[in-house]
């Protein structure tokens, strides 16, 4: 049996510093993989913060 985990990307026991990954390269990659699919959004328009405060500008 064994209690160490393995990097879900290429399998390698993880690292403590880049937990689950082994390594900052395979963080990455999974990363842009959840970023692939948020970030490929243009910014022609502005966000919509519906009444949320983006910088905290408090104007009363
Ligand atoms: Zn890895």
């Amino acid at each position: 049996m064994s209690d160490k985990k393995t990097c879900p990307v290429c399998g390698k026991p993880e690292a403590e510093k880049y937990t689950p990954f082994c390594s900052k390269r395979c963080a990455d990659v999974d990363l842009s993989r959840w970023l692939g699919g948020v970030y490929r959004i243009p910014t022609d328009e502005p966000p919509d913060v519906g009444g949320w405060p983006p910088d905290g500008e408090e104007d009363e």
